[in-house]
């Protein structure tokens, strides 16, 4: 697990990208940037204060008014977007490695990334194309119709985990939708978002349309979050942040999307296909390190299957290779950062405290060094614990049994995030009433998550307000004008006549 595989010609530095240029920080700050193998800083990153995203805005904002952008036709910014998606593919390998290297991200899982971002690019390509708005006819009296316009700049604001695939689906409704951007990738991570500039000006993305700024939340991204002339925020990040950011967004009254944090319950059901319920729950929860909102991160199991499940449950998990994020083996890599294996490895602490710990509980033997965490399980994990009720956001999965469909739904629900939900049962009737019961923004049925890009994605509770999705992304980067025609005299009141 020592040996550091540090991918050719890493940049010296990043700068953010204001109006088609590479700059510095006004004030000239950096940040460091480790990775999570050696916990050595690598480079330096330009640290935007509220003086960067107020020139990126600046440019951004003028993009808007007097660019070609917001009013081209929908084929032809389609155009564009698909010849990002070709050149987003060409760059998989480049990108899983870099990725890899910043994220600690097994290679394996960061390789197919690129096809995702793209599809994100092609699918509102599609979209765009296809686009019809509503018209209303009010007979012998009135035409309305929607014109649908873009907002402005868009304030897009990201976290580290599969940082460059996030930043995609963000970035594809944005620009889609005609708006201009200015993004703001997480600072664990910034290190992807440099592939960014190349493949859009490659593609004829106009100069201001796409800026980015990098910095701390705290500082960049708040000035984002309340410059005036930004009409929205797309965040996707810590629940905490996201409270705290709406309320950042009042005083401007912003339109604001938001994906949170989550603690989905897996719910397998005795009648279950329990081969498939364990290989899905098994990668549900240790897949992408556990760094996945979406992880299965609370196994409900019951009772009469419940042995079995956690006997077969542990030794898969005490399987799972854990090492160098480079290494095609590796099925679970290196914590993010240093403060996020702290962060996991105190809830470890915590669990012994509060459950039985089955498998894992700190570092692999062998691992002196690097955020290195064996997959843990804990069983028997009573609902008041905390390991049931926070997101820990790393390898680390509680499992608890139950005993009618009435307590499983109660368990699931008892927990204040609700962003995804996974129901395993061969009972078809079970299975849909069930489902639709749970709070949760997304269920699937004996499945884990595989996405239809077509279909609301979001959470509910603390999970999330404001659903993306198809359709549901363009409307959030679009006004929707209402016009009125009159196709005859309207009864007007005459007042003072
Ligand atoms: P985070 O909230 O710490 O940071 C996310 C982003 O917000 C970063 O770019 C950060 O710099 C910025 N930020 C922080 N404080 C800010 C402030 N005051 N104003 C403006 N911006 C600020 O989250 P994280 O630790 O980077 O990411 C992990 C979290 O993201 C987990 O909770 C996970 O569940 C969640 N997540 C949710 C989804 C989803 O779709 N629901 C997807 C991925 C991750």
């Amino acid at each position: 697990m020592s040996i550091q595989h540090v991918p050719e010609n890493l940049p010296k530095r990043i700068q953010h990208f204001i109006g088609g240029e590479f700059v510095d920080s006004l004030d000239g700050d950096t940040f460091e940037v480790l990775d999570p193998v050696s916990n050595q800083t690598y480079l330096e990153a330009s640290a935007g204060k509220q003086a960067d995203i107020d020139r990126a805005v600046a440019v951004a904002h003028q993009a808007f008014e007097e660019g070609p952008w917001p009013g081209m036709l929908p084929r032809e910014r389609a155009r564009i977007l698909n010849r990002i998606a070709d050149i987003v593919e060409t760059r998989n390998e480049r990108l899983a490695e870099l990725e890899t290297f910043d994220t600690g991200l097994p290679i394996t899982q960061a390789l197919g990334q690129a096809k995702r971002a793209a599809e994100n690019f092609r699918f509102f390509a599609d979209l765009i194309v296809a686009q019809a708005d509503d018209t209303y006819k009010v007979p012998g009296k009135q035409i309305n119709y929607v014109n649908r316009k873009p907002k402005g700049v868009a304030g897009l604001i990201t976290p580290w985990n599969t940082p460059f695939m996030l930043e995609s689906w963000k970035l594809a409704p944005a620009l889609a939708s005609g708006c201009t951007v200015v993004l703001k990738p997480a600072e664990f991570t910034p290190l992807s978002a440099g592939l960014w500039p190349e493949i859009f000006r490659e593609a004829g993305v106009p100069d201001g349309v796409f800026n980015i700024v990098h910095g701390y939340g705290e500082q960049a991204g708040d000035a984002l979050v309340k410059h005036e002339n930004v009409r929205l925020i797309s965040f996707t990040g810590e629940s905490a942040t996201g409270s705290l950011i709406f309320a950042n967004a009042a005083p401007t009254l912003k339109g604001l999307s938001m994906e949170l944090g989550g603690k989905s319950p897996a719910v397998v059901f005795a009648d279950a296909d329990l081969d498939a319920a364990i290989d899905s729950t098994v990668f549900g929860v240790f897949s992408l390190n556990g760094e996945r909102c979406t992880a299965g991160s609370r196994i409900l199991v019951e009772r009469g299957v419940y042995d079995e499940f956690v006997r077969r449950y542990v030794e898969r998990a005490k399987n799972i290779k854990v090492g160098d994020p480079h290494d095609p083996a590796t099925e679970i890599g290196a914590l993010v950062h240093p403060e996020h294996y702290a962060k996991v490895t105190e809830y470890i602490e915590i669990g012994k405290t509060e459950a039985t710990l089955a498998a894992g509980g700190g570092r692999p033997a062998g691992s002196e060094s690097g955020n290195y965490v064996q997959p843990t399980v804990f069983v028997d994990v009573p609902p008041t614990a905390r390991i049931f009720q926070e997101e820990i956001f790393g390898p680390v999965v509680a499992i608890t049994p139950f005993d009618t469909d009435e307590e499983a739904l109660r368990l699931a629900n008892d927990v204040k995030y609700g962003l995804a939900a996974y129901v395993w049962t061969t009972n078809l009737e079970r299975a849909h009433n069930f489902g639709q019961r749970v709070d949760a923004g997304m269920v699937w049925l004996n499945s884990h998550n595989v996405r239809d890009l077509r279909t609301p994605f979001g959470g509910v509770k603390a999970s999330g307000l404001g659903h993306e999705g198809g359709y549901r992304s363009l409307d959030f980067y679009s006004d929707q004008q209402a016009m009125h025609i009159s196709l005859a005299p309207a009864h007007t009141p005459k007042f003072g006549a």
